[in-house]
């Protein structure tokens, strides 16, 4: 399935009734991914994904070393049983090698990554040791090889050791500056046009009048937006005309890789959007069955991809996570995306529920007295609590078929803290 008519043609497709995991398959097939490449230096790619694979063209690391402060032997020299006494003959610092060959019966002082010297195979701790006049007394049992690290056994020239689509986070960029690879290719960030759409909606500065409200849902967007790596694009508050949403449509869909907009997709909107996006571009309008987050817009206008968000301040971020992040993950360049983990947490306050949508409840996880996981949730549910979303630490996702829930019972939590 690869096009908006393959999904509306499904034998399954109900735009009024959509379950969640049918919407985010459908979503997934028809994204097309940046291709365009930009070459950086490895510090500025922090959270840029790859778009060649990088394959060392060094051993990782480049000599045999020690893994401990203690002493350069032949292992042919040790006894199982018993202590022996070795001549030593200098000293192996990390980064300034012992210069010589270490004959039978002698021994050389070594330092924690520091080569092993010529003629030794094993390193003994400097706990099993004592040094007396030159000589060093070491103790028994120690086994060949010990102590020691070997050539490549972290990375092997030609090991492919990141792959395209991978992101790079510190731990990829401290391994590229490892293997000596100070630039690299990455997909260039995804841009994304977003504006918040209403009457009622007064800019930060403003004065609201009778009936009026401020502006929250366009910043929560610019947070996720440039959590997760995009280029962002601030259209500002549209009014609830059709020609300013028109214009503003087509100039985001001009200017980026997607649109995304909140409000204006219920149905009291949506005759008129739905008119215009029909002349604009492609676009599903979605009842899924989950709570907060019921309608949800989505397709192309023009080139771009279309995200169209409800209007309630926690229906916004809820959708966000649920669909919105995997999509521009994936649309960013990023292979292998996975849906944020979830996890089993014992209840600890009463969760209240009708059976019917899937719910993704707020919920703030702790360990409890026992040290199991606990998940408490965070008071009123209703999708225009915004300070709840600020409160909690997590999601409780709450399956269709599911009913109201006692304390005690385990719930499936989904932690968002630091994931967008
Ligand atoms: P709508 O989907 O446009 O009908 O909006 C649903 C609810 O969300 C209404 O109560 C709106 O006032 C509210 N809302 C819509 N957009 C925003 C926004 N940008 N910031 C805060 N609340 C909003
Ligand atoms: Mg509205």
């Amino acid at each position: 399935m690869s096009t908006l008519r393959d999904i509306t043609t499904a034998d399954d497709y109900d735009p009024n009734s959509m379950p969640v995991d049918q919407a985010r398959t459908y979503i997934r097939t028809i994204l097309t991914p940046v291709t365009a490449v930009e070459q950086l230096p490895i510090r500025s790619a922090l959270g840029r994904i790859l778009a060649t694979d990088v394959i060392s063209t060094i051993d990782v690391p480049g000599h045999d070393n020690s893994a401990m402060d203690g002493y350069a032997v032949r292992h042919a020299d040790l006894k199982a049983e018993a202590d022996v006494t070795l001549t030593l003959i200098g000293t192996s610092f990390a980064g300034k090698p012992f210069a010589g060959s270490v004959a039978s019966g002698k021994a050389v002082r070594i330092f924690t990554g520091a080569v092993i010297p010529a003629g030794c195979d094993t390193v003994v701790m400097q706990e099993r040791a004592s040094v007396v006049d030159g000589k060093v007394k070491l103790g028994a049992g120690v086994k060949p090889g010990q102590n020691t690290r070997k050539v490549g056994e972290d990375i092997k020239v030609g090991a492919v050791v990141l792959r395209q689509g991978q992101p790079l986070h510190p731990a990829e960029i401290g391994l590229l500056a490892s293997l000596n690879i100070g630039e690299v290719r990455v997909y260039r960030r995804l841009r994304v046009a977003f504006f918040s759409t209403g009457d009622e909606l007064v800019s930060i500065g403003g004065t609201l009048g009778p009936g009026q409200i401020y502006d929250s849902n366009r910043y929560t967007m610019h947070g996720m937006l440039t959590r997760l790596g995009c280029e962002v694009l601030d259209m500002g508050v549209v009014r609830d005309t059709p020609e300013a949403v028109e214009a503003a449509f087509a100039e985001a869909a001009a200017a980026a890789d997607v649109v995304m907009t909140s409000g204006g997709v219920s149905v009291g909107d949506a005759d008129y959007v739905k008119q215009m996006l029909d002349r604009l571009g492609d676009v599903l309008f979605w009842k899924i069955a989950m709570k907060p987050g019921r309608p949800l817009a989505y397709g192309r206008i023009g080139k771009a991809h279309f995200f169209g968000l409800p209007g309630n301040p926690v229906a916004v971020m809820v959708t966000f996570y649920q669909f919105v992040r995997e999509a521009l993950l994936t649309l960013a360049g990023q292979t292998d995306v996975k849906p944020m983990p979830t996890f089993k947490a014992r209840l600890a306050s009463p969760i209240r529920k009708a059976p019917g949508r899937t719910e993704f409840q707020r919920g703030i996880l702790a360990p409890g007295a026992d040290g199991q996981w606990e998940v408490r949730m965070t008071g009123d549910q209703g999708s225009g609590i915004l300070s709840s979303m600020s409160q909690a630490n997590c999601f409780v996702v709450l399956p269709v078929a599911q009913g109201n829930t006692a304390p005690g019972e385990l719930v499936e939590v989904q932690p968002f803290e630091g994931l967008i």
